[in-house]
């Protein structure tokens, strides 16, 4: 999609490569109906329609450009029907920025009861109430229709990791059957000016796999990729190989979203593979376990060494926790199970994780970006 008149079906949208790196990585722009998100982007997990202990002023100051929220919990609680007919997802939660919704298949193969899949799709009970749903690629995405994010994603089989090759094959396989339905349903009842649609390449850890449902997927022509199905234990060095493998095979002028990564210093590692996108619970989950970031690697504010330590989490970061607040402080409040330890935990993290993907577009800007890698996995490993 280099431009709206190339590619009518996303009028509303624009993704633009400004700039690539000696190692290949890429520094754009993805303009969508809710403003223009840098890439590489990290997007926060916001599950219910909210980033836990963040307000959005909060998420705005901090200077979140897109955010993703679960289409899973939102089915369930408070149902899409009700999002639809209060305006959608963004004027809801109001949220300004830019939304992408997942399809809801991670959680109903992660957290749901009884799941029976098939080629028509999957059939589970929810983990509120026992209540029994199906979710089919059509389904999912009359969800994420009624939602209004601007990204949506298709529904895919995630599988239990490690996988046999044939079970791994089998799923694949399905997953670009429910692509192609996807796109066909997208295409009767979706609005491309106001929604883009993205395909997941998945294939485990198979390589052959990962090129073969890549190639296939391309061939169905989304407006933009993700890789799927990988950072669930496998290794970083596969997880780099395999997300490698896909991210070849896609179109250069689209797109392309690595799910569910990752720890601080991996993420120059995938941005290298020309990676575009990223989202992670790392960051605000870590947080609400006392486990904070810095440039000089993790910080455990809970343990007793900080009691009376009286300097910022990280004396080289700005923001706002840090200008403000002292270890000791911040220690007090965790050890005491006060509210205020997560909302200033989690702000200094989402600083953290953002100000490095504003580094690391720096340094693509400058071609520089494999001297970042360098530098900062010597600082965090
Ligand atoms: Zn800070």
């Amino acid at each position: 999609m280099s431009s709206s008149a190339e590619n009518p079906e996303a009028a509303g949208f624009k993704f633009e490569v400004l700039a690539t790196d000696p190692t290949g990585a890429r520094l754009g722009r993805l303009t969508t109906p809710h403003g223009a998100v840098d890439t590489p982007a990290f997007m926060p997990v916001g599950t219910a329609a909210t980033v836990k202990g963040q307000t959005q002023q909060d998420l705005e100051d901090l200077g979140v450009q897109i955010l993703l929220s679960n289409t899973y919990h939102l089915y369930l609680r408070p149902g899409h029907e009700l999002i639809r007919k209060l305006g959608g997802l963004h004027k809801f939660m109001s949220w300004p920025g830019a939304i992408l919704t997942d399809s809801g298949g991670f959680q109903v193969f992660s957290l749901s009861e009884l799941r029976k899949v098939s080629d028509e799709g999957v059939t589970f009970r929810s983990h509120l109430d026992g209540s029994e749903h199906f979710l089919s690629p059509e389904k999912a995405l009359e969800v994420e229709i009624a939602l209004g994010a601007d990204i949506v994603m298709v529904l895919d089989e995630c599988i239990e990791a490690p996988s046999a090759e044939a079970r791994t094959r089998e799923a694949a396989a399905r997953t670009l059957n429910w692509a192609r339905r996807s796109k066909e349903y997208f295409a009767q009842h979706g609005d491309p000016a106001r929604q883009m649609i993205f395909g997941i390449v998945q294939g485990g850890t198979y390589g052959e796999l990962r090129r073969e449902n890549a190639d296939a997927l391309v061939e169905l022509d989304f407006p933009g990729y993700a890789i799927g199905g990988l950072a669930v234990g496998e290794g970083h060095a596969t997880t780099c190989e395999m997300a490698a493998i896909a991210a070849s095979r896609l179109p250069a002028e689209r797109p392309r979203y690595l799910m569910g990564v990752g720890k601080p210093e991996q993420i120059p590692d995938y941005v290298a593979l020309g990676i575009d996108m990223m989202d992670c619970v790392l960051p605000t989950r870590s947080a609400r376990h006392g486990c904070l970031f810095t440039a000089q690697g993790r910080l455990l504010i809970k343990n007793a060494q900080y009691i009376r330590d009286e300097r910022p989490i990280d004396e080289s970061c700005g923001c706002a926790v840090c200008r403000r607040y002292s270890r000791a402080y911040l220690r007090h409040l965790y050890a005491s199970g006060e509210f205020l330890a997560t909302i200033l935990n989690t702000h200094h993290n989402i600083y953290f994780y953002l100000d490095i993907m504003r580094k690391i577009r720096d340094a693509i800007r400058f071609g520089k970006l494999e001297k970042f890698r360098t530098d900062l996995q010597a600082r965090l490993k």
